[in-house]
Formats: C-alpha cells, structure tokens, sequence
C-alpha cells in the first residue's frame, strides 16, 4: 500500500470533510437542512454496510472471532459510556436537549479524540486492503460531514466567530492525519492489532448509526419521509456492497 493512497484518504477524510461542511454553511437554512437531512440518511446505511458487510467479516478473517465479537461489545458500551458523561457534564436539568447545550470544550475534546481513532482506523483499513481501506474512508466522509456542519453550528451558537469555529474545526480533524501517518509508521508493530482496531470502529459505525442517527430519522414518519428514509439506506449499503467489490 502506498503512502500517498493513505495520506490522499486521511486528508479528504478530515480537513476536505471540514471545508465542505464550511462551504455547506454558505448555502441558504432551508436547503441546508435539506441537504444534511439526506446526508444523514444514506450515512446510517453506509455505517451499517461498513461495519457489517466489509470491517467485521474482515476482522474475523484475520484475527480471533471471539476476541472480535468481545471488542465489539465493549466497544459499544464504551461508546454509551462516553456519551452519558458528556450529558451529565453537560445537563443540570432533566430533560435537555444534548446538542443545544453541549459547550465548547466538551465538544472540541470529544471531537479530537474522535478523530484520533479515525485517522488510526482509515490506515489500518488500508493495511489490510484497498478495497476496505476505501470502504472505511467513504463511510468516514458520509459521518464527517453532517458531524462537521452540527459540530460548527454548536461552536457558533456558542458564539465562537463563523471563521474562528471553522479554524478550530480543522485543527481538530489534523488530528486524524497525524495519527493515521503514526499509525502507518508503525504498522508493523500495530500489524497484530489490526482487526480489534477495526472491530472497535465498526462498533462505533453501529453505535452511531443505530443509537443516534436512526432515531433521528423517526422524527419525521410520514409515508414519504418513511420510503425516503428506507431508499436513503438502500443507497448508502449499496455504495459500500460496490466498494468492497471493485475490481
Ligand atoms: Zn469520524
């Protein structure tokens, strides 16, 4: 696998996923909301493709089934951990609102630490293979940008300046190119991590997908919003069926 596939996959990955989302912003509310409405629904399917046609059966195939299956689990548990406390660092009243109220550090904290694991994850996909180095970078440009436009849009409701939360944004999302060169560099003492790297990734593809962007879908339930809903997930798990087949 050559270093520049990887460095091209990191960066579009990251900082081409924060320019879009700024580009994004410029765009009038109502066909914002349109468009990150729709980015929403195909990123559920293209998590849930990911993680389950291409990064478990991978990780099976190359590491310990049942260490996989452990790492999953905790991986998942993990992941309501975190979010718990960061509502309860965030809420002192019952019943709020997560993104209205998440404040600045704690979103910019969680964010870095965030795109630590995807830079880790994009080029431990790539050691594997091309096809699920590019599968893991697809489903992780579909999540980043939606995440990019609420990320921005909590820094400057918190009153940071439209130009300062883009900067501080993207120095956030560096994080994932320095850490998957890192990760590159030493892949051969990673090699046998690979799989639970991977593992742990796809838990938070299924976290994220079925714990917080599905419930966001039922909010709407019309038949329309519904058949919509549905084609959007079709198309995203088809983008990534096509992806783990190239060739
Ligand atoms: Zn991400």
């Amino acid at each position: 696998m050559t270093i520049i596939i990887v460095i091209t996959a990191l960066i579009t990955a990251s900082i081409g996923c924060v320019v879009i989302s700024g580009l994004m912003l410029f765009l009038k509310d109502q066909q914002l909301n349109k468009v990150s409405t729709y980015f929403l629904y195909i990123a559920s399917g293209i998590l849930l493709g990911a993680a389950l046609l291409g990064m478990i059966p991978k990780a099976v195939s190359i590491g310990d089934s049942h260490k996989v299956a452990w790492t999953i689990l905790i991986g998942i548990l993990f992941l309501f951990s975190l979010e718990k406390f960061v509502l309860w660092r965030n809420c002192s009243d019952e019943n709020c609102e997560r993104r209205g109220n998440a404040s600045v550090s704690v979103t910019l904290i969680g964010d870095a630490f965030h795109h630590i694991i995807d830079g880790i994850v994009i080029t431990s996909a790539f050691l594997i293979s091309t096809e699920v180095g590019l599968t893991v970078t697809i489903s992780i440009i579909f999540h980043e940008i939606p995440k990019a436009l609420g990320d921005l849009s909590i820094l400057i409701k918190n009153g940071v300046i439209r130009k300062r939360a883009f900067w501080y944004k993207i120095v956030s999302v560096s994080t994932t190119v320095i850490f998957g060169l890192f990760a590159y560099f030493l892949s051969g003492t990673i090699k046998t991590m690979v799989p639970y790297v991977l593992a742990f990734s796809a838990a938070s593809f299924l976290y994220l997908s079925m714990a917080q962007l599905i419930p966001e879908m039922h909010k709407r339930s019309t038949l329309k919003d519904s058949v919509t809903q549905i084609s959007f997930i079709l198309l995203g798990v088809l983008i990534i069926y096509l992806s783990l087949h190239l060739k």
